[in-house]
């Protein structure tokens, strides 16, 4: 039986990979919900949206269009705003620095919450996000909530970002992931929390195959 797996946590802990190898090993969609609200801050950022205009955001929200396609090559997939591939662009600091001050605008969040349940509506999705377990899919079967220290997310994170062809400076990735934290854990639309009924894996100390098997291991059952 296909089923919604959902899995939230901290930023940079893992769970954008993590998901991305657990719906490959079952042979389901993966859908990256950080890369809707970066590639909205992109959108605002390149059009100079004001953030305290609910008019200029709701027009804004209206010229947005965010779909995935696979990569021909390796075939993962990447995020395109208005047909253009931004997929590497939205993982650079200008991006990174603002998505928390978009993402909760509750008029964002109701504009991708939607687009989310629709691209979920088939079973047989990985989702991972902040509010997959506890807004976006409250009935998913399986839950996760991923966590691991300051130190080892920021230098998970500083690798990722070279290996993206980013320039990245340590100590600002990891008073950005600190400051993202806080920001989306305080918001009052839909903050971040573990869902009571989600299981909390703290990756600090395990190898990456680790965590994802666990995880296949918690689907089957
Ligand atoms: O997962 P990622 O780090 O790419 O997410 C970027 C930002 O998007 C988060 O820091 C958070 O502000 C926002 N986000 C959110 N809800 C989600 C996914 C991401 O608010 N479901």
């Amino acid at each position: 039986k296909k089923i919604i797996i959902a899995i939230d946590g901290l930023s940079g802990c893992g769970k954008s990979s993590t998901a991305k190898s657990v719906a490959k090993a079952l042979n389901y969609a993966y859908i990256d919900s950080g890369a809707m609200y970066r590639a909205v801050t992109l959108y605002f950022l390149n059009n100079h949206t004001k953030l305290n205009n609910i008019g200029e955001i709701s027009q804004s929200l209206d010229r947005v269009h965010i779909d995935f396609h696979l990569d021909g090559n390796d075939g993962s997939q990447r995020i395109l705003l208005n047909g253009v591939d931004v997929e590497d662009e939205i993982r650079g600091m200008s991006v990174t620095e603002r998505v928390s001050d978009v993402s909760k605008i509750k008029e964002v969040r109701q504009a991708l919450v939607a687009k989310q349940r629709i691209l979920g509506a088939r079973k047989g999705v990985v989702m991972d996000g902040r509010d997959i377990g506890s807004v976006v899919f409250p009935h998913a079967e399986l839950k996760v909530f991923m966590s691991a220290n300051l130190e080892v997310r920021a230098a998970r994170r500083m690798k990722e970002l070279a290996d993206r062809g980013h320039s990245a400076d340590l100590e600002q990735i990891r008073e950005n992931l600190a400051k993202r934290d806080f920001l989306d854990s305080t918001r009052s639309e839909s903050p971040l929390v573990k869902a009571k009924d989600a299981v909390e894996i703290d990756t600090s100390d395990l190898h990456f195959e680790d965590q994802v098997a666990k995880i296949l291991e918690l689907a089957k059952e």
